[in-house]
């Protein structure tokens, strides 16, 4: 029985007075679901718990973080040995270069690789990087597509924005908008012609190599193909974001598994293990022109953190055991499958996209191949839905713009007691 959200609703009052939407980050405040956010007391496993007592079974994880689920315990006991020794330094440290040997081993295309402290920090500089290295001065994004928030990628952005509605965000100067041009997610021809009209000044096109913020949206067979191609003709870069899909969709990241091998990299999420992470690396000669090599600067008092760093590096050791891949696609699968069903059930049109364990719901009955189509999903329905599924124990991320993510940790019963709980919730939408 749902104990309701009393306590969760004063905290919120409370936060609200001394924090914009009374949280730190948007998507959280539950604003496009109509209701006051609940405040998380602890996580275990595939489950949260919060302050009014109630227990969830949990597909936000950390908007994809925790792919072990919370408070693994080899990751927790890990973090506090490292804590024990001291939590930064600003020198170099042992597991820095761990970290980097990991990365470098699993990632196809990255051959040097730099720490920062979160995707945002990733994708900022290797824009800067790729601006610096070709000397040229345009990006190329597409709609629906979220990069974190620096000021070039702000432009038609997914994720947060998508899910309030918002327009373009004020504070990011017309001269910089200027340089982003954005194209549908999955359309080849809009690449080509937009390289024809601006090709001699593109310096890179950035893009989520599995569209994980405006839902799930896979890449068309042939596109991550088709860019690299594009790219390599007119001398631009392609920069694959993996903030989601690295260590998420293969230990090789989405690289790896399509097989298409971009010039540079970002990571984060997954590879701090639930802390503040980020990366870019890629090829060396480009990843050489950064600062104290070359000329491109870029730089962090915090980054490369002890504690992030060995939660990243115990992490990805758990990962990279055999078996954990098949494990998560056989889960997912048993959970797309399942919701697919109670929707034909319910006579509800949907259209599920799944890449592993990233699993995208949408309430339409189009095949959503990209922003656009999106968009046509009902976001009044999923508001409901979204409450539904919360009173009975499913947290699921608060906008139907972000996937569901399947951790490690969630078990078989978990995924039929979602199956039970979502046929019931969809029958009464
Ligand atoms: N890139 C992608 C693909 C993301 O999904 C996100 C965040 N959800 C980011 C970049 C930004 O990462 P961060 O929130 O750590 O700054």
């Amino acid at each position: 029985m749902h104990n309701g959200f009393t306590r969760s609703e004063a905290l919120y009052a409370d936060a609200k007075r001394l924090m914009p939407g009374g949280v730190n980050s948007p998507v959280r405040a539950f604003r496009n679901v109509g209701m006051t956010p609940v405040f998380i007391a602890r996580g275990q496993g595939a489950r949260v718990w919060d302050e009014d007592g109630n227990e969830y079974i949990d597909y936000v994880m950390s908007w994809g973080a925790l792919i072990l689920g919370h408070a693994h315990p080899r990751v927790v006991n890990a973090i506090q040995e490292a804590a024990a020794r001291g939590t930064s330094f600003g020198a170099p440290t042992v597991v820095e270069t761990e970290m980097a040997r990991l990365l470098v081993e699993a990632l196809p295309s990255v051959e040097v690789v730099r720490m920062v402290n979160s995707g945002t920090e990733a994708t900022m500089s290797a824009l800067r990087l790729a601006r610096g290295y070709t000397k040229k001065s345009k990006i190329l994004k597409f709609e629906g597509s979220y990069h974190g928030h620096a000021d070039s990628l702000l432009i038609k952005a997914g994720s947060g924005v998508a899910a309030l509605g918002l327009p373009d965000s004020p504070g990011v100067p017309e001269t910089v908008a200027q340089n982003t041009i954005t194209c549908p997610y999955n359309d080849l021809d809009s690449v080509q012609l937009a390289f024809e009209r601006y090709g001699d000044d593109i310096a890179a096109v950035i893009v989520e190599p599995v569209a994980g913020n405006m839902g799930v949206v896979p890449p068309a067979p042939g596109f991550l193909e088709g860019l690299r191609e594009i790219t390599r003709r007119y001398g631009a870069l392609l920069i694959f974001d993996e903030v989601i899909t690295g260590f998420r969709v293969d230990y090789r990241g989405a690289q790896g598994k399509y097989g298409v091998l971009p010039d540079l990299t970002c990571l984060g999420k997954v590879i701090g293990g639930g802390l503040p992470v980020g990366a870019y690396g890629g090829r060396e000669e480009i990843m050489r022109q950064v600062a104290p090599d070359g000329p491109v600067y870029q730089a962090g008092t915090l980054s490369g953190n002890p504690l992030a760093m060995t939660a990243g590096v115990t992490t990805l050791r758990e990962l990279g055991q055999g078996g954990v891949y098949e494990d998560l696609e056989r889960k997912a699968a048993r959970l797309a499958e399942g919701m697919a069903q109670n929707a034909e059930e319910a006579g509800i049109p949907y259209c599920l996209n799944r890449v592993g364990s990233l699993v995208g719901f949408f309430f339409t009955g189009e095949r959503v191949i990209d922003y656009a189509t999106a968009r046509t999903a009902d976001t009044e329905r999923f508001a409901r839905y979204f409450r539904l599924l919360l009173e009975r124990g499913v947290y699921i991320p608060p906008s139907q713009f972000e996937g569901m993510f399947v951790s490690v940790a969630h078990t078989d019963a978990d995924i039929d007691r979602t199956l039970e709980v979502h046929r019931e919730v969809l029958k009464r939408l």
